[in-house]
């Protein structure tokens, strides 16, 4: 828990958001400002600030937000077309919230959506 992040206060349900998916390890919840049809966070409850920032034991929990990642898009349906599971870390790749997440999008065509700059 770091006292100033926003997904930290999710994660404790001090601020509302859309939550789709949880467990004891992750929290998953629709995107605020979404960049496709379906944009979830696949958020862990430990605060780890960015990739960088990952260590040895956190091997386990970056497998499993990934298998998290799938059960969510089996259950918005995108498991057929498919999706984009996308992490953003530090400054040139756009990461604004510094809780490691993952954000899986889908429901359209995404083969433009890395070259219009959009930060996901
Ligand atoms: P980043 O650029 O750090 O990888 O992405 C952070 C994402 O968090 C952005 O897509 C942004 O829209 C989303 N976001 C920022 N604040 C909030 C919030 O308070 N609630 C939700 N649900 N999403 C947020
Ligand atoms: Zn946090």
């Amino acid at each position: 828990m770091s006292a100033d992040c926003i997904f930290c206060k999710i994660i404790n349900r001090e601020l509302d958001a859309d939550i789709v998916y949880e467990d004891d390890e992750v929290v998953a919840f629709k995107d605020v400002n979404p960049a496709a049809p379906v944009h979830i966070l696949i958020v862990p409850r430990k605060h780890i600030p960015s990739l960088l920032d990952l260590e040895k034991d956190d091997e386990p929990l970056m497998g499993h937000l990934h298998t998290v990642a799938n059960e969510v898009a089996r259950k918005f349906k995108l498991d057929r077309k498919g999706y984009r599971v996308v992490i953003n870390c530090g400054p040139d790749a756009g990461q604004i919230v510094f809780h490691l997440h993952l954000h899986l999008l889908g429901g359209r065509p995404l083969l433009q959506t890395i070259a219009k700059g959009r930060g996901v």
